[in-house]
């Protein structure tokens, strides 16, 4: 392990693609990551994602610096991605034919790619009504079998760790230890992009998995000095799937932000000693936050998200008014693309289609110029 860069040189394993880049997690990070000679080295070129600085809200919460860490492009539109091919490779390796997990929509999204990709089954538990389209179309679209529960996700949960029990059977939700060392690279590449931690991460919490997995990273890259600091983790809910901000799960989550409606959350006590440890904050956001972030990470920074990655921006912008930000580098996780959710976009950006005949006085008259 170098003392500068966490990222692994590994002679012996071939790149996978020369000279275009898509080396994936389990290659750049196989020093770091449970990996051995037995782990299958499969990759859609997840990982090595875009940070990118702020262009508007920078000035506006007054930090020195403000940089958008762009999950979303990853291969399945979310950062689920970085630890599912670690937990898809490890159950490859263990021989297990099938995996199985619950899901809001993008650990289905991505364990149905990674499946396909390595010929194993994926069974996929949804909260029937509560998975937005475009999720469920990449379950679809890469074969899962997709059982459809009248219940939330804290019950599709439940119900997938008792299955597991009883069959041999993977399951890759982030109570999976591989999924959470997956998603902690994340947090070296942030570390090598800024050649140090930031002082605040933001991002969205649902079953808390991220949060745990951020830390974890930090700590780490702090430990092994490639970082000089740990960041504060700042991590949001949606008021209505509150229950690390109240103390108390909550039985029926509401929130616009489908990726983090949870009740219960699985890294619960984890997600506290991220917050404790770091000095950080778990606040709340409301819908209405959630959504205005999410018109303006589109409309000022050109970053279309789904609404749960906006309410790490929602969350920064609230901390804003109260915590003095001046000489800080803050970095916000947009966790998903705004394609995974095309209706909600549809809904917020109220607009109409009146079809014009093919003329150009017409076109320049629909446009203003004439
Ligand atoms: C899964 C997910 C989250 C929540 O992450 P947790 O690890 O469950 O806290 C947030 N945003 C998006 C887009 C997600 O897919």
């Amino acid at each position: 392990m170098s003392q500068t860069s966490p990222v692994s040189k590994r002679p012996d394993l071939p790149a996978v693609h020369p000279g275009m880049g898509g080396r994936g997690v389990l290659q750049r990070f196989a020093d770091v990551l449970p990996v051995t000679d037995a782990t299958p080295d499969i990759t859609l070129g997840e990982g090595d994602t875009p940070l990118v600085r702020s262009v508007r809200l920078e000035k506006e919460t007054g930090c020195q610096a403000l940089y958008f860490k762009l999950e979303s492009c990853n291969p399945s539109g979310s950062f689920k991605d970085r630890g599912m091919v670690v937990a898809v490779a490890k159950a490859v390796e263990r021989g297990d034919r099938a995996v199985l997990c619950a899901s809001t929509g993008n650990t289905s999204a991505s364990a149905a790619a990674y499946a396909s990709r390595c010929g194993l089954e994926a069974y996929v538990i949804v909260p029937h009504g509560r998975v937005a389209e475009g999720k469920l179309a990449q379950a679809v679209a890469h074969g899962a079998h997709i059982i459809a529960i009248e219940g939330g996700f804290d019950d599709a949960l439940r119900l997938a760790r008792e299955v597991t029990a009883r069959h041999p059977i993977a399951l890759v939700n982030s109570v999976n230890p591989h999924r959470i060392e997956g998603q902690k690279t994340a947090a070296f590449e942030i570390v090598d992009a800024l050649d140090d931690a930031p002082d605040m991460l933001c991002l969205p919490v649902g079953n808390a998995g991220n949060i745990t997995a951020y830390w974890r990273g930090f700590v780490e890259c702090y430990q092994r000095e490639s970082a000089k600091k740990k960041p504060l983790m700042w991590g949001f809910q949606a008021a209505g799937a509150a229950p690390i901000v109240s103390g108390e799960p909550v039985p029926d989550p509401q929130t616009v932000a489908t990726a983090i409606r949870i009740g219960n959350p699985a890294s619960w006590q984890r997600a506290i000693e991220a917050r404790d440890e770091s000095g950080g904050d778990i606040q709340s956001v409301t819908d209405e936050q959630i959504l205005n972030a999410y018109r303006r990470l589109a409309q000022e920074e050109g970053i279309f998200c789904e609404p749960a990655s906006a309410a790490g921006v929602a969350g920064l912008l609230q901390q804003a008014a109260s915590v003095d930000l001046a000489g800080k580098t803050v970095v916000c996780v947009i966790t998903g693309t705004g394609l995974k959710d095309p209706e909600r976009a549809l809904a917020e950006f109220a607009f109409e289609l009146n079809p014009v005949p093919p003329e150009l006085a017409t076109v320049e008259r629909e446009m203003g110029l004439a």
